[in-house]
């Protein structure tokens, strides 16, 4: 039996190659034996900007903080001239000198704004999830932001959470290679490679369990076991360390009874002594303070004791670090050398990030000018966005348009609603700069007459009206959406969420299709008769569709796909670009299904396989088991046919491996991407299986009529689980499914086996 994480690997030691770790520590310990409290302290203490920063200048207030060496970080500020001005206040007026880690939330992109991370995932392409990542960083660092907050690798299984949104979606193989991809995007391949222009410190979030909310509740409790946690919710954040993460964000969450952000669990046992992790922890938000919401914590005092001894090392906003310690370490309830160790992990990263030797970097207006929404960033959006497009359902070839339609209705108001095209955390977009649906079919469309009707309410005002105005019944706009559809000669209805249904505090109780939307489309498609109605989905997590499958005969997932969004479902719809996306996440047929998730284990009544009961089985009594789309699925149009998987061998030792190949053919007769997917399951062992995992994944473009031969390999690392009787990672002798296939349900009928023996 192994012990080691799976997908440990040689990779974090390539990662630090060529940076010199012994010229840090003397960087480090020499600032910080000159240290005073305060100044310690100070260091672990993140202010938000917006207090401070209203004007081109840094005010008064904020600069006195910075120079009395009181504040280590901002967080929600950028703008060339802002960033170098507090910098300059840290690096030439303050005692010390320490340099500013300035932080924000670039999520998926920076001005030019890339699809929303789930539907980025949706493009399985991890290199473009990379370049958007790089892209985001070269534009956020011209403006003089050194460090962003994500990439969000919180796996998450119920989408009624609204921010599924962020993340890649429900399966902790895909999210630990995106979370790579994002990580090496955002912070380069090497270390010596972070102090760059191109680059900022990227943070692994949120650290850990956040996606587990109960009932999808935004920062609701959450309660699972160990297994779950090191199986499930952990390997993307352990594959974000390994590609040299340098920072981690806590949670808001609480897991069986210690809240994420006093847990000495997460941050020292796993993070620090498991995994080595050398970076710091930034406490998500108010979570300091959150302790004593949480029971835990009687005053600011003792949660921040409890949240800096459990290894969170950075407060962000309520400055409870800096303001109440000072206090319990005089007193020696909080000893020295939790606060030094905190000052080492930080002052690290500031180093890393190439601070010490130019603070200047980040902050230059003439490169902030020429970079950002550059010709090419929005070139690279529109591409990413076209591939993050998944095509659910195309009966009788629907999709793609015609190019040379008379008439064309687009119906929604959300074709016309940029800032929903940006969808959640949009960083320092602007919807003037985006481009939704109706202008660019228009553009696409010269000699087409393109009918508008919004058919359900366009959403303003503020936070609470907008979301009234999302979930509205009101009917009053079909009427016109009726008219146009029955008249035109193809008819676009974009249905879906507005993005202030999705993200953070933004979950829903329903996942359904929001307000009337559902009876605009039932009007609308009746209307249509023979006219083909092409629906566009547009939303931000997996919506419950059983009642639109059954009156649509098309449906398109477009999701928030950012700046370029319109160009981009144009190209599609209009058959310029063929769709190769892939469900990073389970569609549910109905709310109630959810959490539905692919990697699921057998009842010991399973609903599908004979059972000496009728009645007593694992099933809903009104809505059926299986989900609508599963994970991994998505459509072309063109088709591809599999032939039956091969192994390179039947029998394998625990030092050995086995080649799973299959053919893929173009069967279809336009050029398009399929997505192969591998699944293993694990026919018997001492804790139960998951029916199947995804362990290998490759894009494939095929010509008409051409056939690939796909392989993977497979050895007894990648088939490990978190064991019985130690707490490790093991594996035991015994036979192998594999599945190969174009979605999770696809593989389950075409399946090989294998037998590890001792
Ligand atoms: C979110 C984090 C985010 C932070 C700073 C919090 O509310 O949970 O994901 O990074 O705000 O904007």
């Amino acid at each position: 039996a192994a012990s080691a994480q799976p997908g440990a690997s040689p990779q974090r030691a390539a990662f630090y190659a060529g940076y010199d770790l012994d010229a840090e520590a003397a960087l480090v310990e020499d600032l910080l034996s000159r240290m005073t409290l305060d100044e310690k302290l100070g260091q672990l203490t993140q202010y938000t900007g917006q207090w401070a920063v209203t004007g081109p200048a840094v005010p008064e207030t904020g600069e006195d903080e910075i120079r009395a060496g009181r504040v280590g970080s901002f967080l929600n500020v950028y703008g060339a001239d802002y960033t170098r001005r507090a910098q300059e206040v840290a690096v030439e007026e303050s005692r010390l000198g320490i340099p500013l880690l300035i932080g924000y939330d670039v999520v998926h992109g920076f001005r030019t704004v890339f699809p929303v991370p789930l539907a980025e995932t949706a493009s399985w392409n991890l290199d473009a999830a990379e370049m958007a990542a790089r892209i985001a960083a070269r534009e956020a660092a011209a403006s003089g932001i050194n460090w962003t907050f994500a990439p969000m690798v919180d796996i998450a299984r119920d989408g009624r959470w609204g921010r599924i949104v962020e993340g890649a979606g429900e399966d902790p193989f895909l999210g630990s290679r995106f979370a790579e991809a994002r990580v090496r995007g955002f912070q380069g391949h090497t270390l010596p490679g972070l102090a760059s222009d191109s680059t900022v410190v990227a943070t692994a979030k949120h650290f850990a369990g956040y996606g587990f909310a109960e009932g999808g509740r935004d920062y609701n409790t959450t309660d699972f076991s160990e297994r779950t946690l090191r199986e499930v919710v952990l390997p993307p954040f352990y594959a974000a360390v390994e590609a040299g993460a340098q920072t981690l964000m806590s949670a808001f969450n609480e897991i069986g009874g210690v809240p994420a952000t006093a847990s000495e669990h997460l941050y020292g046992d796993i993070l620090r002594d498991e995994w080595g992790f050398d970076g710091f922890v930034i406490a998500d938000y108010t979570a300091v303070r959150e302790l004593m919401w949480h029971g835990i914590a009687a005053d600011s005092a003792e949660a921040g004791r409890r949240a800096l001894s459990a290894g969170v090392d950075m407060s962000m906003v309520d400055g409870i670090y800096a303001r109440n310690l000072p206090a319990l370490v005089e007193s020696g309830d909080l000893p020295m050398a939790v606060v030094d160790e905190a000052v080492r992990r930080v002052l690290r990263v500031k180093r890393r990030a190439g601070l010490f030797e130019d603070p200047y970097r980040y902050s230059d207006a003439e490169r902030e000018a020429r970079t950002l929404l550059a010709d090419a960033h929005r070139a690279a959006a529109r591409d990413v966005a076209r591939q993050s497009v998944v095509l659910l359902k195309n009966d009788g070839d629907v999709l793609p348009l015609r190019r040379d339609l008379p008439t064309l209705a687009v119906i929604g108001a959300l074709a016309a609603d940029s800032t929903s095209a940006m969808g959640s955390w949009a960083g320092a977009g602007r919807w003037t700069e985006t481009t939704p649906i109706l202008p660019a079919l228009r553009a696409a469309l010269p000699n087409t007459d393109v009918r508008y009707a919004p058919g359900y309410p366009v959403v303003r005002g503020t936070f609470l009206e907008m979301v009234d105005l999302a979930l509205s019944m009101d009917t009053s706009g079909h009427a016109e959406a009726v008219r146009l559809a029955a008249e035109a000669d193809a008819v676009v209805l974009v249905l879906g969420e507005h993005r202030e249904l999705t993200g953070e505090a933004a979950s829903r109780a329903s996942t359904e299709l929001p307000g009337a939307q559902l009876e605009l489309a039932r009007r609308v498609i009746e209307a249509a008769g023979d006219t083909p109605v092409a629906v566009v989905l547009t939303n931000g997590r997996p919506l419950a569709l059983a009642d639109l499958d059954a009156i649509a005969p098309s449906i398109l997932e477009v999701w928030h796909l950012g700046t370029e969004m319109g160009p981009a479902v144009a190209d599609v719809l209009l058959g310029y670009h063929n769709p190769g996306g892939k469900l990073p996440v389970t569609f549910p047929a109905a709310t109630g299904q959810e959490p539905i998730y692919y990697n699921r284990k057998r009842t010991g009544r399973p609903h599908d396989v004979p059972y000496a009961s009728d009645k007593y089985v694992s099933r809903y009594l009104d809505v059926p088991v299986e989900p609508l789309y599963p994970f991994g699925h998505g459509l072309s149009y063109t088709t591809f046919a599999y032939a039956e998987p091969t192994l390179s061998a039947t029998e394998i030792g625990i030092d050995g491996s086995v080649e799973v190949s299959v053919d893929v053919t173009n069967t279809g007769d336009r050029a398009g991407v399929e997505v192969v997917q591998l699944y293993v399951h694990d026919e018997e062992r001492s804790t139960t299986p998951p029916v199947q995992e995804l362990k290998g994944f490759e894009r494939v473009e095929l010509a008409p009529g051409e056939t690939r031969t796909v392989t993977f390999t497979l050895a007894p690392d990648d088939l490990l689980f978190w064991g019985m009787d130690v707490p490790a990672w093991t594996v035991e002798p015994g036979w192998f499914t594999v599945m190969v296939g174009g979605s999770s349900l696809d593989a389950m009928s075409r399946t090989a086996r294998f037998e590890l023996t001792d």
